[in-house]
């Protein structure tokens, strides 16, 4: 990796078969998102858009093209080492059984308090977790049914803030949050991620609208890409 660039996330031509399967999923895939921008990926169910994050902390490998961060295809690049740069929020947060702290920071061991408390404040789940008798050392249960869906997805996101990544890949993990919610959450998340790359599926409108890009999936395709104002 190049460390003076940072998250340049680039799809050449990419393709993708899931390993069972005999038909793409994935055809011709080619966009660039960059660092201090938001780019929303939109199409309808079934149309890739899960598929096509996921290849990017490599859960599974292109069939065809290829993918580069700062200019380095990550297929050459260790998993370990790619998805340090990478905070991931999937569409359920996902919780381990530990204290809400040891979830925060589960993708950044060193993180101080005040970044954990920081990044809990950006992801609004200060309030329930200061609510909760033990705070931040309030045990998950198994399962994490101590805590509600939006709770969770909160956790999860303040989990990838604490990260600090270069990456931010969200995969329409605002879903669980009321609308009120979800404004102020992604507009401290705005000014904490000025620098990333933020990549985002969505449903909302209204993250939609926010997004630098938009890329429009059909059927595992492109179809559109540019801002709101142009497609
Ligand atoms: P949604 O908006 O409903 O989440 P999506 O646009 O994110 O949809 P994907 O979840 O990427 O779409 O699914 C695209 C296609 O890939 C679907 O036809 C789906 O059935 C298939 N698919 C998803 N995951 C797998 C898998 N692990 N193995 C085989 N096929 C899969």
């Amino acid at each position: 990796f190049d460390n003076s660039k940072k998250g340049i996330v680039e799809f050449k031509n990419v393709s993708f078969k899931y390993p069972d399967a005999e038909e793409n999923i994935l055809n011709n895939i080619t966009f660039t998102a960059k660092p201090g921008e938001t780019t929303a990926f939109i199409g309808s169910t079934g149309s890739g858009k899960s598929t096509l994050i996921n290849l990017i902390p490599r859960f599974f490998d292109v069939t065809g093209g290829e993918i580069l961060i700062d200019g380095a295809n990550i297929k050459n690049v260790s998993k370990h080492e790619l998805r340090e740069k990478i905070g991931y929020v999937p569409q359920r947060g996902v919780l381990f059984s530990g204290t809400i702290d040891s979830n925060l920071r589960y993708g950044n061991i060193e993180a101080s308090h005040d970044e954990i408390e920081k990044a809990a404040r950006i992801a609004q789940a200060t309030e329930f977790i200061n609510s909760k008798p033990d705070k931040f050392d309030t045990e998950i249960s198994q399962g994490g049914t101590n805590v509600s869906g939006g709770q969770k997805q909160r956790l999860s996101i303040a989990r990838a803030i604490a990260k600090n990544p270069e990456v931010y890949i969200f995969d329409d993990s605002f879903s669980a949050l009321d609308f009120k919610t979800d404004a102020t959450l992604r507009k401290a998340l705005k000014s904490e991620t000025a620098e990333s790359t933020v990549l985002i599926v969505a449903q909302r409108i209204s993250t939609i609208l926010n997004a630098e890009q938009i890329v429009v999936l059909d059927e595992g395709e492109v179809v559109g890409i540019g801002n709101h104002k142009e497609l």
